[in-house]
């Protein structure tokens, strides 16, 4: 088992596979996109192979494709394919926008993908396009169909942010009515990729869920589950359940059992650090098995306590400043 200097479990990595996007969601990056990486830049799908089976038989469970957009990247289901093989691999899930996904539902499921994200912000057309740049709102529409038509467990993922979809949060807990899926509203976070400095967040977690408590008195706590970065709730008779991840206010990082890396191969033990150590530059090098163990292992002994601590200590940098989809969320 992979603990932390804190005692925390490590059992959970996100590898995000590309940067790039098919949507310009203003929250993650600007209308004309990024300086995308080249080619040479990125991990090619052997290092990110190696490095995933790597972990896995270091105690790594569970692994999320993200990105950037998954499914922009070429022969990502031969990838996908490739990984749900690995021995010792309990869960493999990814989050998507959804734009791309639909005519891959019936392979993710042949691999034995059964939970997926799917990132959603309001279900209203003109607004999603004013979010996303694109309009594209009928397909991401078409994954959910086809994903719960595959019996795939569906989570929304909805960004709450000010001035722009709040008055979506109703109508996205009213999908819950009907639908088996679990809506989780997310404070926005400052990795917008523009560098505009945050000036406090107008739509936490408290004031999301008062909202919601105040159209539905009749809510239900659910339990949260271990390693649970939402706080869980259920509207009595709906057939779905309700989550809010309280991203920026931070309030999960006690029991915070998970890695990322990044589609340069950067290595993060936290969402909010500058990156630890870069896993694609080490196997580049030559590096035997053991040694990358070592320096892995190195990382998660000196991981910071919680996210505002790994945001202090970005060294002689302004802050967070960089887009999700160099993250992966
Ligand atoms: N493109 C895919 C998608 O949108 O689902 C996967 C990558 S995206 C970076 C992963 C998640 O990060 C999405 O659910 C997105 O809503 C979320 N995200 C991106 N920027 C964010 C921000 N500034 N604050 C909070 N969540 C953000
Ligand atoms: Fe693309 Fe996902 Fe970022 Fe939106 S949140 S721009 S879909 S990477």
């Amino acid at each position: 088992m992979l603990t932390d200097n804190h005692g925390r479990k490590i059992n959970y990595l996100r590898l995000a596979v590309t940067d790039r996007c098919n949507l310009r969601c203003f929250y993650c990056m600007p209308e004309d996109g990024l300086n995308w990486l080249s080619r040479k830049q990125l991990m090619t799908y052997e290092e990110m192979l190696q490095s995933c089976s790597l972990l896995v038989k270091m105690g790594i469970e569970k692994i999320r494709i993200t990105g950037g957009e998954p499914f922009v990247r070429k022969d990502i289901m031969k990838f996908l394919t490739a990984l749900s093989e690995l021995q010792g691999l309990k869960e493999l899930t990814l989050t998507t926008n959804g734009v791309l996904t639909a005519p891959y539902v019936a392979d993710l499921k042949r691999i034995g993908v059964s939970s997926v994200n799917l990132s959603l912000d309001t279900l209203d057309a003109g607004r999603f396009f004013s979010i996303t740049k694109r309009d594209e709102f009928a397909n991401v529409m078409a994954t959910m169909d086809e994903l719960l038509k595959h019996d795939i467990e569906v989570k929304i993922n909805a960004v709450v942010m000010d001035g722009k979809n709040t008055q979506d949060i109703i109508p996205l807990v009213e999908l819950t009515k009907d639908l088996p899926v679990s809506v989780r509203f997310i404070e926005e976070m400052p990795f917008n990729g523009d560098g505009h400095v945050y000036t406090g967040l107008k739509w936490d977690y408290v004031r999301i869920l008062d909202e919601i408590k105040a159209a539905y008195t009749e809510i239900r706590k659910l339990d949260d589950t271990q390693y649970s970065t939402s706080y869980n709730y259920k509207i009595p008779g709906y057939k779905g359940s309700v989550g809010i991840i309280a991203a920026y206010s931070r309030t999960f990082c006690g029991s915070c059992n998970r890695i990322r890396i990044t589609p340069e191969g950067e290595l993060k033990t936290c969402l909010y650090d500058n990156g630890v150590m870069n896993i694609k530059d080490q196997l580049r090098l030559g590096i035997n098995e053991d040694d990358l163990k070592q320096m892995l292992l190195n990382t998660f002994n000196t991981r910071p306590k919680d996210g505002w601590e790994a945001e202090h200590q970005r060294a002689g940098s302004l802050g967070v400043h960089e887009s999700m989809a160099t993250i992966g969320g």
